[in-house]
């Protein structure tokens, strides 16, 4: 039989939808839970106390900084920034300033002052709600933010050019919105800049549309899974993606809400998790590392998570399997970007797994969420999921960009789907792994070494502290892996005795030759290994390398 080709797009036919486009919008995120949820707690660690908010008080809060962003002239599309920790008061601009029509923009307080100045001023915020803690971080800044009008700054502090009023006079002098303007689903409610580890950082727009699918598509049960059961500790901070829709899903839900604030040391976060006995976290695999040695040590109960997501990079093995046989901790793995909301693709054991084959799953980076497409690519040939063909990933979906804010950039962007620049195999059931960082992928001798894989072995050596795995030039083999590592105090390990231990897990010719012991490694402002200041170390001879051959 002839295939069908179909060559039109399908869009009006004789028959139409008897269901309106009813807009998805934050706004509805936002009532639903203050309505439905009303009783739900936002809990906000203090230092030494919680600050305690129900959903209704929050919501009320909400509808005031809405009334007081109004009058203050803040307008459909005008871009509100926030330079703020994980809190009660971030949350409520989370839903304050797109229900109102405005746009939410999350600025990573870590970045350098440079690329702070670049972000706000080409978002174009007009207003700065920023914590107190934060304000001599801004100040040394604020004369070069171009567009900034006014601050509202959260506690006492002050010490900022222009205009600056304090957020709970704004909240007190202003009286609850009752109503709010019609937003269509497609406008513009949230923005993020990527960290920007090459060139300036990039602005992703969200929509009311997208973050609404996300945070539905995020809590499904497939994915994080979450009800109003659940508590939240959202460690990933709020201007990282978002911290990864948290707010949002967690609120859809109506779970309740553990912000940690500035205090994210290990030992705080675990004890934190002991006395309020949060089900659900995310953060990056530094922080999970770090608490999961506090706890080893100090045996603490943090048995009440029943979902730790991690990612933001690869999730080492070995810290998985602590969490799960140490403490009955099931840590899943999430794989996205900012570019992608930016959860595109959630770990979980596929059905009929059993329990003891679990781990292999959780450590993969995951089976796109529904709604997220994906194909593997090499230059314009499309691969197959057969867990061995190793391409570039490239995605598209509801809550995927397709551009970036006023920046022009082809090459991240091909025939509609995103390049997301990570390398890996896709398998027959879907999940994908990733290998690497197309640039952090390490070309020896015309084959591919994946330097992520060799951090993963070498971070489950008990000495290891830290492990980052570099490509260097080599002149016979054009690059070679250079492996440094931080070792655990007191720790005996010689490099020899590394790389026989790395000896019979890897490929006997990824094995590196030239080693390196560093005091710690350098970490981007979301927390993740950072390669680059590594590479400029290395490049200017600030790496003391031995060479440590290979065994006989
Ligand atoms: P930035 O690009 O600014 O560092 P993002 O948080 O958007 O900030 O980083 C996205 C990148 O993080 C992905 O392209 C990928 O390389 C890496 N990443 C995210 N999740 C994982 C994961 N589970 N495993 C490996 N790498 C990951």
């Amino acid at each position: 039989m002839d295939a069908i080709h179909w060559l039109e797009p399908i869009s009006m036919t004789n028959i139409r939808s008897t269901i309106p486009d009813f807009p998805l919008t934050i706004r509805g995120i936002f009532e639903h839970g203050e309505r439905i949820h009303a009783a739900s707690e936002v809990a906000t660690y203090a230092g030494d106390h919680m600050r305690r908010a129900s959903y209704a008080q929050v919501g009320e809060r909400v509808r005031r900084l809405a009334a007081a962003l109004g009058k203050l002239g803040i307008g459909p599309g005008d871009r509100v920034g926030t330079f703020a920790w994980n809190n009660q008061e971030h949350l409520e601009a989370y839903f304050a300033v797109p229900s109102m029509g405005a746009v939410l923009h999350c600025i990573n307080i870590r970045l350098f002052p440079e690329q702070l100045i670049y972000i706000v001023n080409h978002a174009a915020d007009r207003l700065l709600i920023v914590d107190a803690s934060l304000t001599p971080l801004l100040a040394k800044i604020a004369g070069q933010l171009t567009t900034v009008e006014r601050y509202i700054v959260i506690g006492e502090g002050c010490g900022l050019p222009r205009e600056t009023l304090r957020y709970e006079d704004v909240i007190a002098s202003s009286e609850p919105v009752s109503a709010w303007p019609d937003v269509a689903e497609n406008a513009a409610a949230a923005m993020c800049y990527t960290s920007g580890t090459t060139g300036n950082p990039k602005g992703v727009v969200y929509s009311h549309r997208s973050t609404w699918l996300h945070a539905a598509a995020s809590s499904m049960a497939n994915s994080i899974g979450m009800t109003e059961d659940d508590k939240i500790l959202p460690i990933v901070p709020m201007f990282h993606a978002n911290a990864w829709g948290l707010p949002y899903s967690g609120w859809m839900c109506g779970a309740d809400f553990l912000m940690p604030d500035r205090y994210l040391q290990a030992e705080r976060i675990a004890r934190m998790i002991a006395s309020e006995r949060p089900t659900i976290s995310g953060a990056v695999p530094t922080i999970w590392n770090d608490v999961l040695r506090y706890v080893d040590a100090n045996g603490v109960d943090i048995s009440s998570l029943r979902c730790v997501v991690c990612g933001g990079a690869a999730v080492p093995r070995s810290m998985q399997e602590g969490f799960l046989n140490r403490h009955g901790v099931r840590v899943i793995q999430g794989w996205g970007m900012t570019e992608t909301s930016p959860l595109a693709a959630v770990s979980r054991p596929p059905r009929g797994t059993p329990k003891d084959q679990e781990i292999d799953w959780l450590n993969k980076s995951g089976r796109v969420v529904a709604g997220v497409e994906l194909r593997l690519m090499s230059g314009e040939q499309e691969l197959a999921w057969d867990g061995e063909s190793v391409g570039e990933i490239e995605v598209r979906g509801p809550w995927v960009t397709a551009s970036y804010y006023l920046e022009d950039c082809p090459e991240k962007f091909h025939d509609g789907w995103l390049r997301t620049g990570d390398v890996g195999v896709v398998d027959a059931k879907g999940f994908i792994q990733i290998t690497d960082r197309a640039k952090d992928v390490i070309k020896s001798g015309g084959e591919w070494i994946s330097s992520m894989e060799l951090e993963n072995h070498l971070i489950a050596h008990p000495d290891v502290l830290e492990a980052v795995v570099i490509g260097v030039p080599d002149e016979r083999w054009d690059e070679r892996p250079l492996a440094c590592v931080v070792m655990k105090p007191g720790a005996s390990a010689t490099l020899e005795q590394l790389r026989d231990f790395l000896a019979g897990r890897v490929a006997r010719w990824w094995l590196p030759e030239r080693w390196a012991f560093i005091a710690e490694v350098p970490k981007t402002s979301v927390g993740k290994l950072d390669k680059k200041v590594l590479r400029a170390r290395y490049a200017k001879g600030e790496i003391g390398e031995v060479k440590v051959e290979k065994p006989g």
